[in-house]
């Protein structure tokens, strides 16, 4: 089974592909933009951009809206974490965490999966863990160096071993359940 994934981020499809490559099924990327909505929840972006896109393909697609949830900023950057990662970056929310002994956060992973003139559907892993006291790693993507799990930050693990146990990981494989 090919899955068309909407999106413009290689690391998220790198990860996608050899999380169901597994289930057997895989993914053509097409990178086409569509509009993110302003909303509190990633389930309602990823629903708006499932929706769209498959109206403007035609076929049935997945998208993936993800963030980093900040218990000590209240829940921040969340939705935003994207415009926080090209404007302010890891450091910059490190910089936001200086002296902040609560460091727990999560991350979270939504998938919005539609088949044209249908209502969209959506499949959400979260992941727990702390925002880092500085950059650590260079494996993976965006917030991976400054998110850590039991002591090791994302960008500390192999591909291999961030999919075990990533948001984007559960997120998807609930999805390839449900298909
Ligand atoms: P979006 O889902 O494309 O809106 O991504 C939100 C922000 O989170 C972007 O800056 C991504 O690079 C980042 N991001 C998404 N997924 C991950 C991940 O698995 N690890 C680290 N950063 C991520």
């Amino acid at each position: 089974m090919d899955i068309v994934f909407v999106t413009g981020n290689r690391g998220k499809v790198e990860e996608a592909r050899s999380i169901l490559g597994e289930r057997g099924i895989t993914l053509t990327q097409v990178e086409c933009e569509y509009p993110e909505v302003q909303a509190d929840e990633l389930e309602v972006i990823a629903a708006c951009g499932a929706r769209w896109a498959a109206k403007r393909l035609g076929r049935s697609v997945v998208v993936d809206d993800s963030g980093i949830f900040i218990r000590a900023l209240n829940g921040f950057p969340g939705p935003y974490s994207a415009y926080v990662q090209r404007t302010i970056g890891n450091q910059g929310i490190l910089k936001l965490m200086e002296g902040v002994e609560d460091r727990y956060a999560v991350v979270k992973s939504v998938i919005g999966f539609c088949e044209p003139g249908c209502e969209p559907l959506t499949f959400t892993g979260v992941l727990e863990g702390a925002v880092s006291d500085r950059e650590r790693g260079t494996h993976g993507f965006g917030f991976d160096p400054i998110f850590e799990v039991c002591g090791r930050t994302l960008g500390e693990m192999l591909p291999h071993e961030k999919n075990l146990i990533s948001h984007r990981a559960r997120a998807l494989r609930k999805f390839a359940d449900w298909l």
